[in-house]
């Protein structure tokens, strides 16, 4: 007991209950405290192999999203990064939101920090702010509109023609929707590690290798990959393309955890991920944040409720404005 109140102490520091599991099955008791607890897993598709295998629900930011504003569940595991579990909390401020390292966070979200960002809308009052959901419930708050790549396109094109619109954090996606929009939206100068590590020139190479394949990316990946990509979608919009191409062969630029969902869904298609600029050992493709969480910490953070996620209650009525808009829209 000792060691467990210790961990408990040391958990803002480390992000996660750090205590010995020996020879727990973890499937059969993270079952049994789902059912125990009325808790329900969500799980993004860059989780872990085995996560998404044991999660209630798989699916992009915005599916997560709907999802978590309709469950009745007691308690919310949140197999994502920070932003989506702290979404969750904002969309039920009454339940238990618990996210399995407390690390486990985003450089997107992480390169717009609030103060800058209040400061650049202030020398643009007359912008409406659309942002995207990879942000704090900080940019949440002072946003007029939340959007995913799912649906930005569609809340963009809501927004009167004549009306400026500022968009963050992601330029490499704000870029991509002002070509889709035919808007000058201002941008502001944020991006993924992830999807900005992808190699272009290794790329080519590899389509030369692969001639049949088709080349599918995210649009937070960089200009020169979209513009060789011939299909750009949300993480769900590519399984959708895959699923229902005729295509045999896929080079993907996303994050590769997409990477388990599509081989399930497409036994028969060949999937290859797209290369990164360092070299082959670095695995620049997989977000190491979302693979902060494991299944001990999955299941630890279930039995102990914690790490659990707060939102200063001011703060949260603030940031469900805009991700309700988005909501209210994508319906
Ligand atoms: S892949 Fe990029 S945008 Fe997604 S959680 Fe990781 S760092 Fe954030």
């Amino acid at each position: 007991m000792k060691t467990l109140e210790k961990a408990k102490k040391n958990i803002e520091k480390v992000g996660f209950l750090n205590i010995d599991t020996p020879k727990i099955d973890y499937v059969k008791e993270i079952n049994k405290l789902k059912k125990e607890k009325n808790a329900i897993i969500l799980a993004h598709y860059y989780q872990i192999d085995g996560i998404q295998e044991i999660a209630d629900f798989v699916g992009d930011s915005l599916a997560l999203a709907q999802r978590a504003a309709k469950t009745d569940a007691d308690m919310i595991v949140f197999a994502g990064v920070h932003f989506m579990a702290e979404t969750a909390k904002i969309l039920n401020p009454t339940k238990k939101v618990v996210l399995p390292d407390l690390k486990a966070g985003c450089s997107l979200a992480d390169s717009c920090p609030p103060a800058e960002f209040s400061a650049f809308k202030k020398l643009h009052p007359n912008h409406v702010v659309v942002t995207y959901i990879n942000c704090s419930a900080e940019i949440k708050a002072l946003s007029d509109y939340v959007c995913t790549s799912s649906n930005a396109k569609k809340i963009i094109d809501s927004i009167p023609k004549e009306t400026p619109i500022i968009f963050a954090p992601d330029r490499n996606l704000g870029a991509w929707l002002n070509n889709e929009t035919g808007r000058e939206m201002l941008l502001w100068d944020g991006a993924c590690i992830v999807h900005e590590a992808f190699s272009i020139d290794k790329l080519l190479d590899l389509h030369k290798e692969h001639p049949n394949a088709e080349l599918i990316a995210h649009p937070e990946s960089e200009a020169h990959m979209l513009k060789v990509a011939k299909y750009i979608g949300s993480t769900s919009g590519l399984l959708k393309h895959v699923r229902e191409s005729d295509k045999k062969e896929f080079i993907v630029a996303t994050e590769a955890g997409i990477l388990f969902q599509m081989m399930q869904e497409n036994p028969d298609k060949i999937i290859i991920p797209a290369p990164a600029e360092e070299d082959n050992t670095c695995a620049c493709s997989e977000c190491h944040f979302m693979k902060m969480n494991t299944m001990q910490k999955l299941y630890l953070s279930m039995k102990y409720e914690m790490p659990s996620i707060e939102v200063d209650s001011e703060l949260a009525k603030k940031a469900i404005l805009p991700i309700n808009r988005m909501l209210e829209l994508s319906k």
